[in-house]
């Protein structure tokens, strides 16, 4: 017997104009539509006059759901699977659909289309050859700011998510972290009535976000310049300058010289000593 396909089908990110024929054709013939949120993708699949039926396959129910729709599958029938948003496993639900169907030998196909992190991307004006998506910072203050501080090295064009709740917040640790010079843009609402992409250093973005509260509201897409030599100056003197303290120091007093002699936060330089003293 034939069996179906799992279709990955890419949705708008908020231009509902923004999906392909090919995802209409695909959502109009499948058995089924897997959909993070029936209610919400309710509204696109009327606007193209699609009926197919619909379940609920979210985060918290992705795993028990998967045997029922991978029975299906075998038996024959086609099933498309959408977010809410954009294209289905980037920072949302799928994955282990996706790969209990591949285990279980059945076709997964992608149905391409937007995808905030690449529309962000398109026009941000950033070096677009290598760039590192990392989805959405942690929430809470002290995991962020480790989150951060673990790619403070990175020298990929940086891709984060961010929602209204945190901009403010992240844009703030952001600053601390990664210092003054860098640049970052803001892509807000993409494809959206208040479609918003700023580029700026760091400081000055988030005295912007800060004194206009309309650019807090909305969905977000943070990116940032990585890591260059030039630019993180402080970054190479702070090494070249603990690395002879390390050799004949500890890292305590190696660190407490090192901020001394840069003007570093003493945390901080501590932090990297202890890296450096663990390679
Ligand atoms: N799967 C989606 C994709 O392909 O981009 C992303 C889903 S994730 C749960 C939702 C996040 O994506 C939002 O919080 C925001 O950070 C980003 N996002 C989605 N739509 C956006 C838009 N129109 N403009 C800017 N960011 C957007």
């Amino acid at each position: 017997m034939k069996q179906g396909t799992l279709y990955v089908v890419a949705t708008p990110i908020g231009n509902l104009g923004d999906i392909s024929r090919r995802a209409i054709e695909i959502l109009q013939k499948v058995e089924l539509i897997a959909a993070e949120d029936t209610r919400h993708s309710k509204s696109l699949l009327m606007q193209y006059s699609i009926d197919t039926p619909m379940q609920a396959c979210h985060e918290h129910n992705e795993q028990q759901l998967a045997p029922a729709l991978i029975e299906k599958l075998l038996s024959g029938q086609d099933i498309a699977l959408i977010s809410d948003a954009g294209t289905p496993l980037m920072s949302d639900p799928g994955y282990r659909l996706v790969r209990a169907a591949q285990d279980a030998g059945i076709a997964v196909s992608p149905v391409p289309g937007a995808c905030a992190a690449i529309a962000a991307l398109s026009v941000s004006g950033l070096p677009t050859d290598r760039f590192l998506f990392v989805g959405f910072p942690p929430h809470k203050q002290s995991a962020r700011q480790r989150f951060y501080e673990q790619l403070q090295r990175h020298a990929e064009t940086l891709v984060f998510y961010e929602s209204s709740h945190r901009i403010q917040d992240s844009l703030d640790d952001m600053c601390s972290v990664f210092g003054e010079l860098r640049e970052v843009v803001m892509a807000r609402e993409l494809t959206k009535t208040f479609e918003t992409v700023r580029r700026s250093t760091l400081p000055e973005l988030c005295d912007w976000v800060k004194s206009d509260h309309n650019q807090q509201k909305g969905e977000f897409v943070i990116l940032l310049q990585g890591a260059q030599l030039q630019q993180d100056a402080q970054e190479v003197d702070l090494e070249q300058v603990l690395k002879p303290l390390l050799e004949e120091l500890s890292v305590k007093q190696a660190s407490h010289l090192a901020a001394k002699i840069t003007g570093q936060k003493k945390n901080r330089v501590y932090k990297i000593a202890l890296e450096m003293s663990d390679k």
